[in-house]
């Protein structure tokens, strides 16, 4: 076999050994560079491979206050997974650096470098899988430091392995909830950085939670910058600019509604099938290569939107809908719910029958923030109705004159 990269004769078979020695690839990046299946480049022998701890040397350092602090962000990320005998940090191919930049400090702890290689049956071949692995029984116990600087150390790993930048504001889904508390609340504290809790974490006894405005996001971003553009991969994803595209996702609803006062039909109760587009622009991440996941979109719509109107009334589901659930008022009411989740949602469109549709782009989640929500929405719902002078004629003898007479 012939390598690709250094075009010589390596015999039967191409290993991580010589790539890495010829060109400082893994197999998997060799790979993907030259659009060959891993299939291809792996004897039957290196799949699903079972991994022995004496492998690995027991190390004889001691822990250093900068490993304690690696290690408790990479906790609240969640990202130190039990894996059998063993410790495994994982990352995907494109965060390779990241996951080396760690090594450089944890291999003192006897982590080393694996790129594995399985084959899955749901998927019919073959993936790799990059990690950093150590015999638990290595590892220290836990110690949660708490200095200043070394809170700061622990939030800035926690950020760089699963903090998302959306428009412009940094969303972090604590997979632990009592972390999402201790961190906000010394956040809020010593930063004045504030955070908002939205539902709809993907863990289950997670919190996912945003900067509570831009200016949040910078004054965070300012104080961890130093050692957040030291680690590889989160500079890119963290203070550079990319492309932007915008993902479109379609979700259905079936509902019943009817428009109080129109002059026609609509003002009888009917139902159909709802098909909603929302739209997100935004910068694609250099390391996912997405906007936004559609999985997550899906999740964000459904719960907030679609789980309160399919199979209801519009006009019973919230007081701002309760007048006229058009499909203009039922846009702008969308809107305000999914902008703090979707801050770079960029239009909505609603289709009532595929004839009628409305697209609607509303404030932008600052312009919100500023403004506060419609004033088209909550003309039933504010204090000042029924305040106006003129109610008095209501009360009026003449209206009790004439009440008494109707
Ligand atoms: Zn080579």
């Amino acid at each position: 076999m012939q390598c690709r990269e250094c075009v010589k004769e390596v015999g039967g078979q191409l290993t991580n050994e010589h790539l890495i020695a010829c060109s400082g690839l893994t197999l998997q990046e060799y790979a993907l560079r030259h659009l060959l299946p891993l299939d291809l480049l792996l004897n039957s022998d290196q799949i699903n491979q079972v991994e022995d701890a004496s492998a690995y040397q027991k190390p004889n350092k001691q822990t250093n206050q900068h490993l304690q602090n690696m290690i408790a962000g990479l906790c609240m990320a969640n990202a130190m997974q039990q894996e059998g005998e063993f410790t495994v940090i994982s990352l995907g191919v494109r965060r390779l650096e990241q996951l080396l930049w760690y090594l450089h400090s944890l291999q003192i702890l006897g982590f080393q470098f694996r790129q594995e290689y399985f084959y899955e049956n749901a998927s019919h071949r073959v993936i790799a899988k990059n990690s950093l692995k150590v015999p638990s029984t290595y590892l220290p116990p836990r110690i949660v430091p708490s200095s200043a600087e070394s809170f700061l150390q622990q939030i800035t790993v926690l950020i760089a392995h699963i903090g998302e930048i959306h428009s412009g504001y940094l969303f972090i889904d604590f997979p632990k909830r009592e972390d999402a508390k201790r961190v906000t609340d010394e956040l809020a504290q010593k930063y004045q950085v504030r955070f908002k809790h939205l539902a709809a974490s993907e863990h289950q006894d997670g919190q996912l939670m945003r900067c509570e405005t831009l200016d949040d996001t910078s004054r965070l971003l300012d104080a961890i910058s130093t050692l957040l553009k030291r680690i590889p991969n989160a500079s890119e994803r963290f203070f550079e600019k990319h492309d932007h595209a915008t993902v479109v996702k379609e979700l259905v609803f079936d509902s019943a509604h009817f428009i109080t006062d129109h002059p026609d039909k609509c003002m009888n109760l009917h139902g159909g099938r709802y098909a909603m587009n929302v739209k997100v622009t935004d910068r694609i991440d250099a390391l996912t290569g997405l906007v936004v996941d559609y999985g997550y979109l899906k999740r964000i719509v459904k719960q907030k939107i679609v789980n309160d109107l399919d199979h209801h009334n519009l006009n019973y589901v919230a007081p701002e809908l309760s007048w006229r659930s058009s499909t203009e008022l039922l846009s702008v009411f969308i809107w305000e719910r999914l902008i703090e989740y979707l801050p770079g949602l960029s239009e909505l469109q609603i289709y009532e029958t595929s004839q009628s549709h409305c697209c609607y782009t509303g404030p932008s989640l600052q312009e919100l923030q500023k403004h506060g929500e419609s004033a088209l929405l909550n003309y039933f719902s504010t204090g000042e109705l029924g305040t106006s002078q003129l109610r008095n004629l209501l009360n009026s003898a003449t209206y009790r004159h004439l009440k008494i007479i109707g």
